[in-house]
């Protein structure tokens, strides 16, 4: 199977009002092209060289997702052109984002990552920690960096129970925040949960975006440039 039959299989099962960001950590180019001409544009990327050499390459239209950890000093690379940066764990990573927002003259959205798997160390905020960035925010004048919602991933299981119900730990999350701190804004209303392996359920959680790397791509690449 190819890449444009991938996605046209993927397209079945992904309603209309959710967002496909194609993850294309360790691709090449040419791969990522196959999958614009399909019609994909939104693009996912977890390191910051990695995406900040590519965005040259791919046309203009592409937009741009950051969802791996990311440093403080790296978001420079960035900040000129990124469309959503999905994993802020701290308010010092909203001040720098902040910071080289303003340089580009932008208003650079972002999600908080929360850790909602029952396992293993994955990056992640809990409620209190967010309530902490969160209260801080207006007192910070952060004027140029926007909170648009949250992102999360699931166990790797086969429990299929564990996976939905931490879905929809995130789900209330996200609805918990939009009560306490964004019930007037408009642009609160992202939720950025599902891979490859899980996307069908988190769809059902109330996915409003998901981040799919092997369901496009295959799996070729991964374990040779882990
Ligand atoms: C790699 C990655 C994905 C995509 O994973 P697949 O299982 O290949 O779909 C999604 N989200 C994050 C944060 C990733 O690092």
């Amino acid at each position: 199977m190819d890449i444009s039959q991938r996605i046209s299989i993927l397209r079945q099962s992904v309603p209309d009002n959710v967002t496909v960001v194609a993850v294309s950590k360790t691709k090449p180019i040419a791969e990522m092209i196959k999958a614009y001409n399909a019609g994909l544009r939104n693009f996912g990327e977890n390191k910051a060289q990695e995406i900040a050499v590519k965005q040259p390459q791919m046309p203009s239209d592409t937009i741009w997702h950051f969802i791996g950890h990311l440093q403080t000093n790296k978001v420079k690379l960035i900040a000129p052109f990124i469309h959503l940066i999905h994993s802020v764990d701290s308010v010092n990573l909203l001040k720098e984002i902040n910071k080289e927002a303003i340089k580009n003259s932008r208003v650079i959205d972002c999600l908080l990552q929360f850790y909602i798997a029952t396992e293993e160390t994955k990056f992640g905020l809990d409620i209190q920690e967010s309530r902490e960035i969160l209260d801080n925010l207006s007192s910070l004048n952060l004027n140029n960096v926007r909170v648009t919602g949250v992102m999360g991933m699931a166990s790797f299981s086969d429990n299929l129970n564990l996976i939905r119900l931490e879905f929809n730990s995130l789900r209330f999350i996200f609805e918990l925040l939009k009560t306490e701190y964004f019930s007037h804004s408009i642009y609160f209303k992202e939720i950025s949960m599902g891979m490859s392996g899980d996307y069908r359920i988190a769809i059902e959680e109330g996915s409003t975006m998901v981040r799919i790397g092997t369901s496009i791509f295959g799996e070729a690449l991964r374990n040779i440039q882990k």
